[in-house]
Parts: C-alpha cells; structure tokens; sequence
C-alpha cells in the first residue's frame, strides 16, 4: 500500500487487501462471469460442500437456535462463563486425564488465544518461534504486539520433521532472550496438513528439556483442526509426552470452535493451560484476562453457552460428534484423492495426513497461480510454494487440480 496519510507505519507493510481474501473476491467475480462449473476456488479456510456452499453442523445450529437472551445478550465474564471453561476443557482433552493444573480462559476464536499468549510469554522485541511453512497471521499477530516471528524448517531432507533445525532455533533464540514463544500447529497442519508424530513430539519434549532452567519457554500447540485430523483419541495421544515437561515450559492449548463446532462467526476459542503447580496455573489465568480487559474486554456469549449446553447434554454430544465424523471423513476422502492425484500425477507435495490443507513446494508460486488463476483454478501462494484447500472443493476438483498444477509448471 502506498504511504499511509493518518495512520501510523509502525514498520508494518500493511496491504490494500488480505492476500486470500483478494483471491477469492477474484474467483467469485469469475464466477459470476462464468459460471459456477468453470471455477475451483480451493482458497477458502472453511469446509465446504460440493456445491461450494458452507457445511454447518446442524445440531450445533440447532442449539444455537434454542438460546434464551440471557445465554447471548448478557456480558460474559471476561475470562468466559464457568460451564463453557469446563466444556471447552473437555472438548481440547478429550479422555485425556491431565494431571496437571488445567485453566482455560475464553478467546475470541483460536486467534485470540495466540495474541494474549504471545503477549504474556514473551517481551517486547522478542521472537516467536514456528515452522518455515506457517499460518500467514502468526507474523501479523506477533507484529501486532511488537514481536517478530522466527521460523525453523518444518521438513528435513528424508521429508521427516527436522527436529535438529528446532533444536538449533530454540537453542539460537535462546541465547539471545529469556523467553520463548513456540507456535506449533498440529494436527492436521496449516498449511501442509502435516501432524507431529510420537517421535517428533518425544524429540520437542527433548529439545526443551534441555532448556536452561533460567529460561522461560511457552509451548503453544494450536489445535484449531485437531478433530479433523482423524481418530479424536489417536491424534491426542501425543498429550502425556506433553506433560513430561519441566517446569519452566509451559504447554498451552490453543482452541477453537471456529472449525470443529462450525462455529467460525461466533469467534469463541481458548487458551487452556496444562501448568505444572497450581500457582504457574492461577497466573495464566489472571495474566490472560487481564490482557483480555485490554484488547476486546469479554469475549461473545452465545458461542460459550453453545458449546455449554452440548457438552451438558450427552445425547446431543454424541450428535454433534458424529455428525462431525461425517464431514471429517468427507474431508479425509478428498486429502486422499489429492495426494493419490498427485502421486500418479508426478507432483511432489509436502508431508501431508489430514486436514484443511495440502501444499506443493515450489519456486515461482506466484507464477503458477497466476497462470491457473486464468484457467479458474484459484489457489494461494507461499512463500515455499502453493497452498490447495481441498476443505472448501469436492473430491472430484481434488482429483483434478495435482494434473493442472503439473502442466502450469511445465508450461
Ligand atoms: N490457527 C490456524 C493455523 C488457523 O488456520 C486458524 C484459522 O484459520 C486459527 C488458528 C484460528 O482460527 P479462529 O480464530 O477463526 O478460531
């Protein structure tokens, strides 16, 4: 954007238009051009049906239609009503039993639980640490509060997570501050669809065992498609590697109902704490809703009383779940016909298992949309390469999209 008349810089480059948002106003004007059958907009961070319009679980759309004015016009409480902190709990852990100290303080969405943590496990000037493929906001929320963002490589060359480029990124930055932020997004990974195996977390817990003692680390696992990814127990089994840590690592539970409830509108999340002494616990709490008085004060209530009332009432729950089930195997079906395309395709593609998401490395991503953007295949480019949401395109776009990247690149 050119120079800004009233607002401050701030060092920030701030564009006219969000880059995703920008791709896909265009793939909708297309649309209207052309027609709906013409078009793939594989840009949209929300699942989707086959015929493009918005998947809403309709036993949460039901509750949501059964709230009374008390359950949604009232003020929350700021770090978000009783029954939602002990529901939003359940939902993150599922049957894991922690045996740590457990606090959850309400957010809006996911991204309100990466702002306030961010802001209360780091200082001013201070990196935060995530992988070299990551979720664009990451920079602009860090940038935001003053923070900068660091990355290691997500991948090493036999395409495992390279656990010797985290450790040397923790270990560098560690040096440098006191503190450290770690952004981890597993499962189902934004943007490659990657998860954490056991290995790669028994390697984190590793790494950050081996922290000075002096140094404070937060370790911020953002869950916002965990019950995406597969199996809800399995892909929680990583948890008690989690709470082997010492106590100056502090895991932290990004959620959001934003996507597992279909709730994205209603902005509800939380930051849940798995903390070591009752005392490490009861500071997360204050610090975070003392920070949440200071950005957006209390957070939206029905959302809360939402997911309240389902985990209230175990029948419904077990609706909701599976009706969840449903579309996440739909999604898992079309995350399979996409990587199956790209094998026999010949596309290489990053590490994926489940989720939202697969990525293409390349080199010109730009080039590459830019050259499908006129065929009416929309897709978003990376930093490393080109990001296909097969969240929001039917498994039959998915089949077809690895072939027409491949012939784009050999244009
Ligand atoms: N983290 C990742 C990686 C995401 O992709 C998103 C949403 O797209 C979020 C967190 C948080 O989403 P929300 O604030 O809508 O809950």
């Amino acid at each position: 954007m050119a120079e800004l008349i009233m607002a401050a810089q701030n060092g920030r480059v701030i564009p006219k238009e969000d880059k995703i948002f920008g791709i896909s106003r265009r793939a909708n004007e297309m649309i209207a051009e052309k027609g709906a059958d013409a078009v793939t907009n594989a840009t949209i961070g929300a699942l989707l049906d086959d015929n493009g319009k918005l998947i809403v679980l309709t036993s949460v759309d039901d509750t949501f239609g059964k709230l009374k004015p008390e359950e949604y016009a009232s003020y929350a409480p700021i770090g978000g009503t009783p029954a939602f902190k002990k529901a939003v709990i359940k939902a993150a852990l599922g049957k894991f039993a922690s045996k740590r100290f457990v606090e959850a303080v309400a957010t809006p969405g996911g991204t309100g639980s990466i702002r306030n943590v961010i802001s209360n496990y780091s200082c001013f000037g201070d990196k935060v640490l995530t992988s070299d493929w990551f979720w664009a906001p990451y920079k602009t929320i860090a940038g935001e509060i003053g923070r900068g963002l660091a990355t290691f490589e997500l991948f090493n060359e036999e395409r495992k997570f390279n656990i010797g480029d985290f450790a040397e990124k923790v270990n560098a930055l560690l040096t440098v501050q006191e503190r450290l932020v770690i952004l981890l997004n597993t499962p189902a990974h934004n943007p490659t669809g990657y998860a954490l195996t056991l290995e790669d977390w028994q390697g984190v817990a590793d790494v950050l065992k081996a922290v000075p003692a002096e140094k404070k680390v937060a370790l911020f696992i953002d869950a916002a498609y965990i019950d995406f990814a597969g199996d809800e127990d399995e892909y929680r089994e990583f948890l008690p590697i989690v709470e082997t840590l010492p106590a100056n690592v502090l895991p932290v539970i990004g959620y959001s109902t934003s996507k597992t409830f279909t709730l994205y509108g209603a902005r509800c999340g939380a930051a849940i704490c798995l903390a070591p002494s009752a005392e490490i616990a009861e500071e997360f709490k204050v610090c975070l809703e003392f920070s949440s008085r200071g950005t957006w004060s209390n957070c939206a209530k029905a959302g809360q009383s939402i997911i309240a009332n389902i985990f209230a009432d175990e029948a419904l729950l077990a609706k909701v779940t599976e009706e969840r089930k449903e579309i996440r195997d739909m999604l898992l079906r079309r995350g399979r016909a996409f990587e199956e395309e790209a094998a026999k395709a010949g596309l290489e593609i990053v590490p994926f298992d489940a989720g939202f998401f697969a990525s293409v490395p390349c080199d010109n991503p730009e080039e590459i949309c830019g050259k499908l953007e006129q065929e009416g295949i929309f897709l978003v480019p990376l930093a490393k390469g080109i990001r296909v949401s097969v969240a929001s395109i039917s498994e039959e776009r998915c089949r077809m999209i690895p072939a027409r990247i491949v012939a784009a690149m050999n244009a």
